[in-house]
């Protein structure tokens, strides 16, 4: 008889995952909130601790979301430049280069006077950005994307293209730097890149957008700096690689980039999931639960962990996760039966250590029907008592595909 194929739904907290806090009497935040709803699914589903690349190892979101998706993030990882333009929106594939950019003010002579124009933002930046589109450089199409204030990617796409150049920012008041190749097989992206700085003043000095802001003493957006070029990685799409379809639910843009660049869709979300520790947890997931309705595999990303713990704020990161039980709540009284569900965190933030630490994650992975294990709390602590034991991030997927009924069988 066949089995029916279960839709698989991962819960990233991102930088959950904590120490002992001295304030907590050697509890962590995890430990010392009580979580009635997360513990219902850790209750009938069973735990473990995850090293999300290997035990040491201190990840960043960026490989670390790639070891969850299921892959080496050793091979594949090219850098996070190419994840930030993926994350406004400039989503490339292997063989292009991105960058990252300021708008800056310059004279005429391209020394810079502001490395990012007096903080620029929209809708100044939307009508410049437009300014800077159909642009083709010795074979090389070029594609701006505005991002936040005065950030800016910029994207190359054409034949023998490299990252290996120098940057074009001075990341000072100094003169504009011209690009150069670190390998002469880079000379022609070098090139291009100077060039397209070249461009980039020459439709910006005078556009009416400049000579609005120079009436008003403001300062002008005259240049486009691109500093920090990465290829893109060599990526087999998830939705190939798993056969599953597949989506993330996330507000934070290096997360959307990682996902987008591994061929997840993208969803949009309303201006409530800011991606911070005010975000609203219980309408992404339900935005979650209802992207599911059309797609096999959902990751949904909660950045504000992360957020705390940076700000060393084990207080705030305790509010923070008494939302995440609430949502939790919304989950379970919501969602479909045939679902595998699986809360974790990409890596620690220690509210102790204000940066992400090599230390294993707590994991619960839920689904109908489990055999029972001795795990009863969501903490760091709890889930070591299960009897997932301790795993590493890329096994996470193989296992949720068994218990989805997903799995090739290996042999005969
Ligand atoms: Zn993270
Ligand atoms: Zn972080």
């Amino acid at each position: 008889m066949a089995v029916s194929k279960k839709r698989i739904l991962f819960i990233i907290m991102d930088g959950m995952g904590d120490r002992a806090c001295p304030e907590l009497g050697g509890k962590t935040p995890l430990q010392a909130v009580d979580t009635p709803n997360i513990d219902w699914f850790v209750s009938k589903g069973n735990s473990g601790i995850m090293d999300v690349i290997s035990p040491g190892i201190r990840p960043g979101s960026d490989t670390a979301h790639l070891s969850l998706l299921g892959y080496n993030a050793k091979e594949v990882y090219t850098g996070r430049g190419p994840f930030e333009a993926a994350g406004i929106g400039l989503i490339g594939r292997k063989g292009d280069v991105a960058f990252r950019c300021n708008f800056g003010t310059v004279d005429s002579d391209l020394n810079i006077l502001d490395r990012r124009a007096g903080r620029i933002k929209a809708p100044d930046t939307t009508e410049l950005v437009r300014s800077l589109s159909d642009i083709m450089i010795k074979g090389v199409e070029v594609t701006v994307r505005e991002g936040t204030e005065h950030r800016a990617a910029l994207l190359l796409r054409g034949p023998g293209l490299s990252s290996l150049v120098t940057d074009a920012d001075p990341h000072d008041t100094a003169k504009v730097l011209e690009s150069k190749p670190l390998v002469p097989e880079a000379a022609l992206t070098a090139e291009v890149l100077n060039e397209f700085v070249r461009i980039s003043y020459e439709r910006m000095k005078d556009h009416p957008v400049n000579r609005k802001r120079r009436e008003a003493g403001l300062p002008e957006a005259n240049i486009l700096l691109p500093r920090g070029a990465g290829s893109f990685p060599d990526i087999d799409p998830f939705p190939q690689v798993n056969g599953m379809s597949a989506a993330c639910v996330a507000g934070v843009g290096m997360i959307k980039g990682i996902c987008g660049v591994c061929g997840l869709d993208v969803i949009d979300l309303p201006p409530a999931c800011t991606g911070g520790s005010d975000t609203d947890m219980i309408l992404k997931t339900r935005i979650a639960l209802e992207t599911l309705e059309h797609y096999d595999f959902v990751l949904m990303n909660f950045k504000a962990p992360d957020v705390c713990g940076h700000d060393m704020m084990y207080a705030k990161k305790m509010e923070v996760i008494r939302k995440a039980d609430v949502a939790a709540k919304y989950l379970r009284e919501n969602m479909p039966e045939d679902m595998v569900v699986v809360f974790t965190a990409d890596h620690s933030t220690p509210s102790t250590t204000g940066d992400h630490t090599g230390d294993p994650v707590p994991l619960t992975i839920y689904t109908d029907g489990m055999i029972q294990d001795d795990a009863e709390e969501y903490s760091e602590y709890g889930c070591a008592k299960g009897r997932l034991g301790r795993i590493r991030g890329h096994d996470l997927l193989p296992i949720c595909m068994d218990l989805a009924n997903r799995s090739e069988k290996f042999g005969a």
